[in-house]
């Protein structure tokens, strides 16, 4: 890499500023970790343990099994599941078997599924049985030659798995019937198949797609990220570089993000596998489970989102269990509260900081150091051989440190495009530079900081007010649990400030006026939010982001309409 950085002159001794990349797929890896781990447990779902060993023979199984139905190199599989064995078996068998991963959401409706299984292409989906019923409505309008059906049931341990309500299984089963057979495939009927044996497929790290990850959704027509096996690679071994205390095949990981985003799938699966270590697989969010699991099964790293820690933070039972085992912490997709980030280290004891990043970079770039410096309120500094600049956006060139513009950042994480969608590639890739549409600034130590989204800013009355910076303050309020700022057209203005607010529970009693006052006595006050809403929950991503655009879409509505 190019050149001495600002940041890293606070790079530690254990972390190198740039370091050479395994170039192989990353279904080696999970062989690798199976043969120096073949005995340590990798999944812990529900009670139930399976050895890397056993994981690697199921994936070997499954890849000869979508080999025999057809699977050729570069055809795109879709996958449908929450965090579950199958989720990880099957992610691992597509690549094994030369195939490209894409990851769907399970609480897609018919119109998303089937935009992108259309967009992909996708001949061969893997759902869960409860989600049967919205693929069997799509297929026929798609590609898709092959449906593979699993159950949470098939891998519950004794006698769970008996008492586990069937009545799913059955409304599964009701449907299949009615379909034409041959294309709609039993998990456990290709689990009992002793005949898969997969042949090995020549996979080049650096040009060959692991991955078509969808983003976008929020905010227009959803554009399929291409990942390679090396960026895929590279991003998990910078992730394991940033907790450099963990030891291989020794540590736990939380896996409470889900897979089917990219953060879940780097930060928790692909770092854990690549590395031996056991991850415990939370196919929801249920913050009573997340702490009755965090006591009992001892997790050391717990890569999450802020609205995950927020949950637990105001469970009512949060002082009823140890969560002193967890060390370390990095939390994206969206800022984090500072008293969120003092309280959570509180109750575990660990490090958590404040990281960055995108699907299109696979998705890390930034991060805060875990037992290093740190800025709060920052995103950190860029990852090893990663290089991060911020563009005046009027001019065009790089902007004066301190000065806001867009951030732009430039390694071997970074994209290779989207896919069948060149014009937009253009628009954010320049010279091997993307162009993130997130607005920010870097400080004297090469730390940076992000404002908000491009199209999130709001100009009222020819300011521009950072949704973020109102939204610290409301999170400062003692009786706020959640809140979000987004801009509303204001005939007058253009647009003003509208602040979307849940109250802890309890404090029913704070209104408008209250938290008016508050913001007046902090921000100038063509920032102070000229509406409220108070809601009891607030729309998020899988990963737990607010949805800010949702919130405005639904007001237009409800303006259009009334
Ligand atoms: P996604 O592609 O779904 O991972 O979303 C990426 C977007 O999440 C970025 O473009 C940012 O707008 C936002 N994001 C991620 N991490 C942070 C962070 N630490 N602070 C603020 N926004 C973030």
């Amino acid at each position: 890499m190019a050149g001495i950085k600002r940041w890293h002159t606070h790079y530690p001794d254990e972390i190198p500023l740039s370091m050479s990349y395994d170039e192989k797929p990353l279904h080696t890896f999970l062989e690798l970790s199976a043969e120096i781990f073949p005995k340590r447990k990798a999944l812990h779902f529900m009670g139930k343990e399976m050895s890397y060993a056993d994981v690697l023979s199921e994936v070997k199984h499954m890849a000869g099994y979508l080999q025999s139905i057809g699977l050729q190199k570069g055809d795109r599989v879709a996958i449908m599941l929450p965090n579950c064995p199958q989720s990880v078996i099957s992610y691992y068998a597509v690549l094994m078997a030369g195939g490209i991963v894409v990851q769907t959401n399970p609480l897609y409706k018919e119109r998303e599924l089937s935009y992108q299984l259309n967009d992909s292409g996708a001949l061969f989906i893997v759902c869960l049985d409860v989600l049967f019923p919205v693929v069997a409505k799509v297929r026929r309008n798609t590609a898709l030659e092959h449906v593979i059906v699993t159950g949470i049931k098939d891998y519950l341990p004794l006698p769970k798995n008996l008492i586990y309500p069937f009545i799913q299984r059955k409304e599964y089963k009701q449907i299949v019937d009615v379909e034409p057979s041959g294309d709609t495939h039993d998990w456990k009927t290709m689990r009992n198949n002793s005949h898969n044996y997969f042949t090995q497929v020549t996979v080049d790290p650096n040009d060959d797609l692991a991955l078509l990850q969808y983003t976008g959704g929020t905010t227009g027509r959803p554009k399929g990220v291409m990942l390679t096996h090396f960026n895929l690679v590279a991003n998990g071994q910078m992730c394991r570089l940033w907790f450099h205390h963990a030891t291989p095949g020794e540590e736990t990981v939380m896996g409470v993000l889900p897979f089917f985003h990219v953060y879940g799938m780097t930060a928790v699966m692909n770092m854990s596998i690549m590395y031996g270590y056991k991850m415990i697989l939370m196919p929801k969010f249920d913050p009573g489970e997340v702490l009755k699991t965090i006591h009992k099964q001892k997790p050391t790293m717990f890569p999450g989102a802020p609205t995950i820690y927020i949950g637990l933070l105001h469970h009512p039972d949060l002082n009823k269990y140890d969560l002193s085992s967890i060390d370390a912490c990095i939390s994206g997709s969206a800022p984090l509260p500072s008293d969120v980030q003092s309280r959570f280290e509180h109750v575990t004891n660990g490090k958590l900081v404040e990281g960055y990043g995108l699907t299109e970079t696979s998705p890390v770039t930034h991060a805060n150091f875990v037992w290093h410096k740190r800025i709060t309120g920052s995103i950190g500094v860029p990852w090893p051989d990663t290089d991060a600049k911020i563009m005046d956006v009027s001019s065009g060139n790089e902007a004066a440190i301190g000065d806001m513009g867009e951030l732009a950042v430039k390694g071997p994480q970074v994209m290779h495009g989207y896919w069948n969608n060149q014009e937009e590639t253009d628009r954010v890739m320049k010279d091997g530079w993307f162009y993130t549409g997130d607005m920010g600034y870097m400080d004297q130590n090469g730390f940076f900081y992000i404002a908000d989204r491009k199209k999130d800013i709001i100009i009222a009355g020819g300011f521009n007010i950072y949704p973020r910076e109102v939204e610290e303050v409301l999170y400062e309020h003692e009786s706020v649990q959640e809140a979000v700022v987004a801009g509303i057209p204001d005939s007058y203005r253009g647009e003003t400030v509208k602040a979307y607010i849940v109250l802890k529970s309890g404090s029913d009693d704070v209104n408008e006026g209250a938290l008016d006052r508050f913001c007046r006595d902090r921000l100038a006050s063509f920032k102070v939010p000229r509406v409220y809403e108070f809601r009891s929950e607030l729309p998020k991503t899988a990963v737990g982001k607010i949805l800010r655009r949702k919130l405005v879409e639904e007001d237009e509505k409800h303006v259009n309409t009334s």
